[in-house]
C-alpha cells in the first residue's frame, strides 16, 4: 500500500503528532521510521495509523515531504498497540515510550563496518615500561583504540604510535555479523519429575502460540531456570525469538554460564553499559530476527523484535523492574501487556512473588505452576531469629556472639559464611562528638554515606561526593569525627577483626562493578577461596554455593523503615530469598536473623518459614488501606531548582484538585526526599478504587494548568518508593 501522505508519531515529546506528503516513489506504510523535515532541522518519526493518533489534518497542498525512509523494518502492529498503551497507562508522553523502542542511534544507520585493532605479534621499535604494560594488558584483545586505551589503561596516543609501528594491526569489522547459533538440544538436562511436569506445560504454551501468563512459584534452589529454558528450547526450535528480564544485569554472569553450558553459546545481551557499536549490533539483530534469545535489563522490553515467541521475566518480584524516571513503568507488568498484544506465553518467576502476582494467580488470571522443593534433594535451611536487645554484640560491634559463634564453627569446618546487610559504605551517617554537626548532601536530602575503600563521603542519591576532612567544618576540632551505624564495609572490618585467619570477600555495586569482576568473585567463592562474603542485595540471588552453609542478617528490621509501600513485603523477599542462599548442595543451611522486633508478624513468619502466613496477613493489611491489588495509588511529583516556584506549582494542583467519591487525593506536602539532585520536591498521593479511571483523572487535571518552564511535574502510577 503507498500513501500519498502520512501521519507522523515525532520523537519529540513537545510535539504533538505531524502530517507529511510521501514523495513519488517512496513507500511507506504504518511503522516506518522515517526522517522528516521541521523548520530548519530534521526530526526522526514513526508513520502511525491517523485514527489512532488523532491529529489536526493540514490540507494537502500544505504538507511538506519525508525526507527519507529509514533502512530498518517498519514496527510492528503489536508493538505500536504496546506504546500506546504504556503512554496512555502511564500517563506519559507517546515520544518518549517511542525513544525507548529507538534505542540506538547507530541502528538506523545502514550496514556498516568498523575498524578495530590486535596485537600483530611484532614488537616495537624502542620498548618502554608503558608499552610492555599496554602490550601485556591488550593480550587477546580486539577492540576500537579508544576502547583498547581504556583496557590497558593507557592514552589512545600510545596506541596509535604501536599502530604506526605495525605492533597493533587493522581489522575490518561487519558490525552487523551475526552471533553464534544457540543449539536447542546442545546438552539436555536431567530434570525432577515436578520440573518436567511444569517444563512440559511451559512448552505446550510456547507451541500453542497464545496468551499466556504464567507465574512460576518455586522455592530457592528448586531449579525454575533450568525449567524455563525448556521453553526457551520449544522457542529456539520453532524460530521464534525469546526475552529474558533479568533484575541485575551486572550480576548476570551465573545465568550466563548456566545458559551456555544448556545452548552452546551465549544469549545476546542488551543493558545500559553496552557500547554504542554492541547496542547497533544487538538492535539490528533482534529487528531483523537474527537475535535468538535476548537477555537484558527492562529496557530490553521495548525493543522491535521480528518474531518473539517467549518473554520470562526472572526474580521477578524485584523492585528494580520499576522504573522510577522518565517514564516510570513496571517492566513486570508491561511484559505481560507485551506478551498480550504479541499473543504469546509469558513466565513471571521467583521464589517470593509479588504479592500483586500471587493474587492474580489466585484469582485464575495467571496460572501458578510450582516447584515445592529443592533440587537434588537438598533441604530447605533452618531460620533462627537472634534477638538483639537480648544478645547484645559487644560496644561498637554488629555481630551477635551466637552468630560469629556460628561463623568461627563454619571457618573450622572449612565451610563458608554470608553475613547480608543492604547499606553500601562503612557509616550511613558521619558526625561530630564536639558540636553535633552531620555531614549531609548540598544537593540532597540525605545524610552521606561514608566509604573507607576509597577514603570518600558520598551520597548515594545525586552522586555528590567529598573527601573526609581532618576537621569538623562547623566548630574547626580535629579527631572529632565520628562514624555512627554499619555499612558493609564496617561488617567486613569487624569479621577480620573477630576471625583473623578468615579470608572475607566484599559483594556490593562498589566492588563488584563489571561482569569481569562477578566473575572472578564466583570463580573464587566456588574454588573456596573465600571463607566469608559480606555483601548488599547483590548476594541475595542467583548465587549458588555448595559449601556455602551459614547466613547471617545483620539488621533484619533496616527494610521496615522509610517510605516504602511495600516495606514487609520487600523485607519479607529479602530475607527469604539471601536465606535460600544458604545449604543448597548436600550440606543442611543455617540461617540467624538479628532483629529488635522478633515479634513483628514478618520477622516472625520468616522465623517460621510460613510463606502463606507472611502473605495472608499482607493481604489483610492491603485490603484494609485500599493499597495494591485492591485499590490502587499514583503519585504526582512537582519539582524545581527553584522551591518557591515548586511550591507555587503543587498549591495550584492542589487547589484545583477534582472532587471524587472513588479518588481520595493526599497534599501537595514537601516530598520526604524534599531535595534531590538540587530540586526541590513536593508531591500528591491519590489512592483510588479500582473502579476509578484514575489516569483520566489526572489527565484532565494536570493538562487543564501550565506551569513555569522550570517546573517538572510527574505522574507515577502504581509507585513503588513514596520517598
Ligand atoms: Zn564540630
Ligand atoms: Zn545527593
Amino acid at each position: 500500500m503507498t500513501m500519498r501522505r502520512a501521519r507522523l508519531l515525532v520523537m519529540n515529546a513537545a510535539l504533538g503528532p505531524l502530517d507529511y506528503r510521501v514523495p513519488d516513489g517512496m513507500v511507506v506504510g504504518p511503522g516506518s521510521v522515517v526522517v522528516a523535515p521541521l523548520g530548519p532541522r530534521q526530526v526522526l518519526g514513526i508513520v502511525w495509523e491517523p485514527d489512532k493518533l488523532p491529529g489536526t489534518d493540514v490540507a494537502d497542498e500544505r504538507l511538506r515531504p519525508l525526507h527519507d525512509v529509514v533502512p530498518v523494518p517498519p514496527l510492528r502492529p503489536e508493538l505500536r498497540r504496546l506504546i500506546e498503551w504504556t503512554a496512555d497507562y502511564y500517563c506519559a508522553s507517546l515520544a518518549s515510550v517511542a525513544r525507548m523502542v529507538i534505542a540506538s542511534g547507530g541502528a538506523l544507520r545502514g550496514p556498516s563496518t568498523i575498524t578495530e585493532y590486535r596485537l600483530s605479534g611484532g614488537a616495537p621499535e624502542r620498548m618502554t615500561k608503558q608499552r610492555e604494560q599496554a602490550m601485556a594488558a591488550l593480550e587477546g584483545e580486539q577492540a576500537t583504540i579508544r576502547e583498547l586505551a581504556a583496557i590497558a589503561g593507557v592514552s589512545d596516543a600510545v596506541l596509535r604510535a604501536l599502530v604506526n609501528q605495525g605492533v597493533l594491526e587493522p581489522v575490518q569489522v561487519d558490525c552487523d555479523r551475526p552471533y553464534p547459533r544457540a543449539r536447542a538440544d546442545f546438552a539436555e538436562p536431567v530434570l525432577s519429575e515436578d520440573q518436567r511436569e511444569v517444563a512440559a506445560k511451559l512448552v505446550d504454551a510456547v507451541a500453542a502460540r497464545k496468551f499466556a501468563p504464567f507465574l512460576l512459584d518455586g522455592v530457592t534452589g528448586s531449579g525454575k531456570t533450568e525449567t524455563y529454558f525448556e521453553a526457551v528450547a520449544e522457542a529456539l526450535r520453532a524460530n521464534r525469538q525469546v526475552l529474558v528480564l533479568l533484575p541485575e544485569i551486572a550480576l548476570t554472569e551465573a545465568f550466563l554460564r548456566r545458559f551456555e553450558h544448556r545452548f552452546g553459546t551465549a544469549p545476546v545481551l542488551w543493558h545500559s553499559s553496552l557500547k554504542s557499536t554492541e547496542r547497533r549490533r544487538a538492535w539490528r539483530a533482534i529487528a531483523n530476527g537474527e537475535a535468538q534469545v535476548v537477555v537484558g535489563a527492562r529496557s530490553a522490553l521495548f525493543l522491535p523484535y521480528a518474531a518473539l515467541g517467549l518473554i520470562v521475566v526472572d526474580e521477578a518480584h524485584e523492585v528494580s523492574f520499576k522504573q522510577d524516571e522518565g517514564v516510570r513503568y513496571n517492566a513486570r507488568d508491561v511484559a505481560v501487556m507485551r506478551a498480550r498484544f504479541e499473543r504469546l506465553p509469558v513466565v513471571l518467576a521467583s521464589a517470593t512473588p509479588a504479592l500483586e502476582s500471587l493474587h492474580m494467580a489466585d484469582t485464575g488470571v495467571y496460572e501458578r505452576l510450582v516447584l515445592p522443593a529443592r533440587y537434588g534433594g537438598a533441604q530447605m535451611p533452618s531460620i533462627e531469629t537472634i534477638d538483639l536487645t537480648q544478645e547484645k554484640p559487644e560496644r561498637g560491634r554488629w555481630i551477635a556472639p551466637r552468630l560469629a559463634q556460628a561463623m568461627a564453627d563454619r571457618l573450622e569446618r572449612g565451610e563458608q559464611s554470608l553475613l547480608f546487610l543492604n547499606r553500601r559504605g562503612y557509616a550511613p551517617l558521619t558526625l561530630c562528638r564536639e558540636c553535633g554537626h552531620r555531614f549531609q548532601c548540598p544537593q540532597c536530602t540525605a545524610w552521606l554515606v561514608e566509604h573507607r575503600l576509597s577514603a570518600r563521603l558520598a551520597c548515594h542519591h545525586c552522586g555528590h561526593e567529598e573527601q573526609r576532612p581532618a576537621k569538623c567544618p562547623e566548630c574547626g576540632e580535629s579527631d572529632c569525627l565520628v562514624a555512627c551505624g554499619p555499612g558493609v564495609e564496617r561488617i567486613a572490618d569487624e569479621v577480620a577483626e573477630i576471625m583473623p585467619g578468615a579470608r572475607v570477600a566484599l559483594v556490593t555495586s562498589d566492588t563488584i562493578n563489571s561482569p569481569e569482576k562477578a566473575a572472578d568473585f564466583i570463580a573464587m567463592a566456588e574454588g573456596r577461596a573465600i571463607d566469608v562474603i559480606v555483601g548488599t542485595q547483590l548476594v541475595t540471588k542467583g548465587f549458588h554455593f555448595p559449601e556455602l552453609t551459614l547466613v547471617g542478617v545483620i539488621d533484619a528490621d533496616l527494610g521496615l523503615e522509610g517510605g516504602d509501600l511495600r516495606a514487609a513485603e520487600r523485607t519479607y523477599q529479602q530475607v527469604a530469598q539471601v536465606a535460600g542462599r544458604a545449604g543448597r548442595g548436600a550440606k543442611p543451611g543455617e540461617v540467624l536473623i538479628q532483629t529488635r522486633h522478633p515479634e513483628a508478624p514478618v520477622i516472625a513468619a520468616l522465623a517460621a518459614g510460613d510463606r502463606d502466613a507472611f502473605y495472608a496477613a499482607e493481604t489483610d493489611a492491603r485490603r484494609h488501606a485500599g493499597a495494591p491489588p485492591f485499590g490502587r495509588w499514583a503519585a504526582i511529583i512537582v519539582s524545581s531548582e527553584d522551591d518557591a516556584e515548586a511550591r507555587d506549582a503543587a498549591n495550584r494542583i492542589g487547589n484545583t484538585r477534582p472532587n471524587l467519591d472513588d479518588v481520595t487525593i493526599l497534599g501537595p506536602a514537601p516530598a520526604p526526599m524534599a531535595l534531590l539532585r538540587g530540586r526541590y520536591r513536593y508531591r500528591l498521593l491519590l489512592n483510588a478504587r479500582r473502579s476509578a479511571e484514575l489516569q483520566k483523572v489526572i489527565r484532565d487535571w494536570l493538562g487543564a494548568l501550565n506551569f513555569a518552564s522550570g517546573v517538572r511535574v510527574g505522574v507515577d502510577i502504581d509507585p513503588y518508593s513514596f520517598v
